[in-house]
């Protein structure tokens, strides 16, 4: 298995694009947000720890989130390229990251930087949407549902993100300013960063461009 992190501000696209690349045999999408949703929802001792952090736009603590990856990426043996998504999210992650790919003979291909200016984030995040049903996310400007507020997959009602109000995306683009955006020099320094341009809204260009730059 070869590790892609994936980095990009809140509301780059980043998300979208992995589960796009993950329709390739091989690839699987490894959301660090959906991890610690799920145990949230599921009301594990690590979603009880996490709760509060997440709903403030805070990062939770390194070692709750690091020992979620590491037991789903031990449990898993099929697939080829892992796409680690929101994980790490600053500099000591990156390097409980290495110790761990180390520790268990795993490599990394690269690190893949979607790279889209500040205005077309805050843009995309206040119209992100999504199904607290099945998990389908959308957005009201490039994604919309065919019914307004439905969800197209399963028919229920749409909600946003409790982190995705102005006052919490405001902090959390702070929080990715501080703490995220250093890993780009991190992996650049390594020699290891590569970069889509991810601005436009044609998702199957950047597809192709993603998939060009990991294999
Ligand atoms: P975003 O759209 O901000 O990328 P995510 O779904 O990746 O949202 O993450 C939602 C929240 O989950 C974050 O604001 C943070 O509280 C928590 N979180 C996700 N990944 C990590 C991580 N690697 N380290 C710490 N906290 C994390």
């Amino acid at each position: 298995m070869k590790i892609v992190v994936l980095l990009g501000a809140p509301g780059s696209g980043k998300g979208t694009l992995a589960a796009e690349l993950a329709k390739e045999p091989g690839v699987r999408h490894l959301s660090s947000g959906d991890l610690l949703r799920a145990a949230v929802k599921n009301g594990t001792a690590a979603g009880v720890k996490a709760k509060a952090f997440m709903e403030s736009g805070n990062l939770v603590p390194d070692a709750l989130i690091a020992e979620m990856i590491e037991e789903t990426v031990a449990a898993d043996a099929s697939t080829e390229v892992l796409l680690l998504d929101g994980f790490p999210r600053n500099v000591a992650q990156a390097e409980i990251l290495a110790g761990m790919m180390a520790r268990t003979g795993l490599s990394l291909q690269c690190a893949l930087l979607l790279d889209v200016p500040d205005e077309i984030v805050i843009r995309r995040i206040s119209g992100r949407r999504v199904c607290p049903k099945c998990g389908a996310g959308y957005n009201v400007d490039s994604l919309p549902p065919r019914v307004e507020g439905v969800c197209d997959a399963c028919g229920a009602g749409l909600i946003t993100r409790k982190d995705d109000v102005p006052e919490t995306v405001a902090h959390r683009l702070a929080v990715y300013a501080e703490q995220t955006y250093p890993l780009i020099a991190y992996y650049r320094e390594a020699g290891a960063l590569v970069t889509v341009d991810g601005s436009g809204d044609d998702l199957a260009a950047k597809k192709r461009d993603a998939l060009g730059k990991i294999r």
